[in-house]
């Protein structure tokens, strides 16, 4: 048995505390709990703790938790890798996209966003160890892509999310969230307005706290292991 409830308030303690080492308000940082591959009701245990904020990575899997759930106090967020088949159906249930990171995907969520909802928060992905190449935009497309997307309506640029190769110690932990903060400070520079670094996760979130995280996607220190695929 996870203990989610026990989980969920002890990392809420260790952000505040990493937030206040690095001299931050911890109201400046939101906890996206990582639901994927993980049962329903972890996922309702953790909502009944206060978890608003939820993550998932595969389309099909999202929209059943997003359905079988059914609390509209809920927020969704899709960091999965977003093919444009199924841009639709994240347009018309999650509230954010972390992972856009091609203008067509962006296009897609944009003319597929009902009206009838609020815009869809976008983050764009940016690759920030490009030769261990994920998914993501490289440093140097950003800015123009930004450009694109910033204009298209019924979806909100929010900022910037990245992804690292992991590393066991802190300052190296550091250097790729200190590259996607200078990105987005370069994107404020250029007159695109951001508030978003989307960073760190159970295992580095200490490191991205201190580079400027605003979201952090902790799966399993909130959950523990998850289910196999
Ligand atoms: C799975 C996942 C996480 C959470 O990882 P943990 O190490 O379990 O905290 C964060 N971000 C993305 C994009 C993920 O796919």
């Amino acid at each position: 048995m996870i203990r989610v409830t026990e989980n969920l308030r002890e990392i809420r303690d260790l952000l505040a505390k990493a937030a206040a080492d690095a001299s931050r308000d911890p109201a400046s940082v939101k906890l996206l709990a990582v639901s994927k591959r993980q049962t329903i009701s972890a996922i309702y245990e953790a909502a009944a703790a206060g978890q608003i904020d939820f993550g998932e990575n595969q389309v099909v899997e999202g929209l059943e938790k997003i359905r079988a759930v059914a609390d509209s106090s809920l927020k969704w967020h899709f960091i999965g890798h977003l093919q444009t088949n199924k841009t639709k159906v994240v347009a018309e249930h999650f509230d954010w996209v972390h992972s856009v990171d091609r203008l067509k995907t962006a296009e897609r969520l944009s003319r597929q966003r009902p009206a009838s909802l609020d815009d869809l928060n976008i983050c764009l992905q940016v690759n920030v160890d490009d030769e261990t190449s994920k998914s993501g935009i490289t440093v140097t497309d950003v800015a123009d892509l930004a450009k694109r997307v910033v204009g298209l309506p019924r979806i909100r640029l929010r900022g910037l999310m990245c992804l690292p190769a992991i590393r066991d110690d802190f300052e190296s932990q550091r250097k790729p969230f200190a590259c996607l903060r200078r990105l987005a400070d370069q994107l404020r520079a250029s007159g695109i307005p951001t508030d978003t670094l989307s960073m760190g996760m159970s295992g580095d979130y200490r490191a991205a706290i201190f580079e400027g995280a605003t979201i952090v996607r902790i799966g399993t220190a909130v959950f523990g292991p998850r289910n196999a695929t």
